[in-house]
């Protein structure tokens, strides 16, 4: 199968066009650039034979079967639509609109059209976090009480731009990066939560949005998730817990791109080093996407996983702006 990629980005250039070439069968023909310079100088680096301006040129390609979107926040709707629209399947970057309507009707698109819809959240390919979603499905921890994120980075210099001075190309942390811990937060419990209470704010990075945030949120089981997203934390580390009736769970250096941090069990028995698979967690996800369009098995993130994502996010955004808990909507998914 074909590729075209909607975005000359740095996630595509850094992580999925190699992710997509490792799987056997899958090429990329095509990329969709607002610049034509840039967009020729892309498929040059990558050695991507055609390079597009139009969108409805690249998808009026008939041997593209799939498209990954990486553009900024704003366009993935409006890319989204237009690539179901001619029958490509979709992997689409997080957040998958600024809207929680956008992400639903992108999803809802592509299933009536029939088409594979992904959403990129790389954590739950991670072997860390399959092997935290095992111990506490198998019930090592026994019945989780809380879980807490911390996922408060200092973001590099070359990632800034748009991510924290645009707020109309959806900038600011909550989409950028509690929109994964939400994903995350809901593939390791396997449910979603009730309501949201929320402060955000700037510390030093934010010019219009916000570039910290913490937040509490209530889960159906009665568990309870605090989570911190920052782009202002150059020395704090990321990490996950989660704290059950009988045991503990602690990652360190676990939200990242990279197979990298450390899982402990802790309980009646001391504590325990977790070991888990180190495979790359963007070829892991496009292994899945390929097997879904192939007709077996699922993507790891699907259309409905991105949406209530952002529905999450969304709701962390209002709590902050209102100062009021917010019952997160999840448009009928
Ligand atoms: P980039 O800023 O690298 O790219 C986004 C857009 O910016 C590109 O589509 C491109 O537009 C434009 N652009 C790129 N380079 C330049 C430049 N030198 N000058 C002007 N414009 C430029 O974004 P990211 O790769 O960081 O993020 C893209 C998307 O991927 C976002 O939705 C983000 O949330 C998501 N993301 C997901 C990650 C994950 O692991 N799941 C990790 C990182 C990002 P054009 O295409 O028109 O040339």
């Amino acid at each position: 199968m074909r590729w075209g990629l909607i975005g000359a980005s740095r996630i595509a250039s850094s992580y999925v066009i190699d992710a997509i070439r490792v799987q056997p069968g899958l090429e990329i023909q095509s990329v969709l650039s607002s610049d034509a310079s840039r967009g020729e100088a892309f498929a040059r680096d990558n050695n991507i034979p055609d390079s597009y301006t139009d969108l409805d040129a690249l998808l009026a390609d008939d041997s593209i079967g799939a498209v990954y979107i990486s553009t900024t926040n704003e366009k993935h709707h409006p890319q989204a639509l237009a690539a179901i629209a001619a029958g490509k399947h979709v992997l689409c970057e997080k957040p998958l609109g600024m809207t929680l309507v956008e992400a639903v009707e992108m999803v809802r698109a592509a299933e009536d059209k029939g088409v594979v819809f992904a959403t990129n959240h790389h954590l739950r390919n991670a072997g860390s976090h399959l092997a935290i979603r095992d111990l506490i499905a198998s019930g090592r921890i026994g019945k989780v009480l809380s879980a807490r994120v911390f996922h408060a980075v200092n973001l590099p210099e070359h990632l800034r731009g748009w991510r924290i001075n645009d707020a109309s190309a959806g900038g600011g942390v909550i989409p950028d990066i509690t929109v994964h811990d939400a994903d995350t937060i809901r593939f390791h419990l396997a449910e979603d939560p009730i309501d949201v209470i929320a402060k955000a704010g700037t510390s030093g990075m934010g010019e219009g949005v916000e570039d910290s945030v913490m937040s509490v949120w209530s889960m159906p089981s009665g568990a309870m998730v605090q989570t911190h997203e920052s782009f202002t934390h150059g020395f704090a580390g990321t990490g996950i817990e989660f704290h059950g009736t009988d045991g503990s769970i602690f990652a360190r250096n676990v939200m990242t791109q990279e197979p990298v941090g450390t899982v402990k069990l802790v309980d009646a028995n001391g504590e325990t080093d977790v070991a888990y698979d180190t495979h790359n967690l963007y070829h892991r996800a496009l292994g899945l996407f390929a097997g879904a369009v192939a007709g077996s098995g699922r993507p790891s993130a699907d259309g409905a996983d991105g949406v209530k994502s952002l529905a999450v996010a969304l709701a962390v955004r209002e709590a902050a702006r209102s100062g009021k808990a917010v019952d997160v909507d999840y448009g009928g998914f």
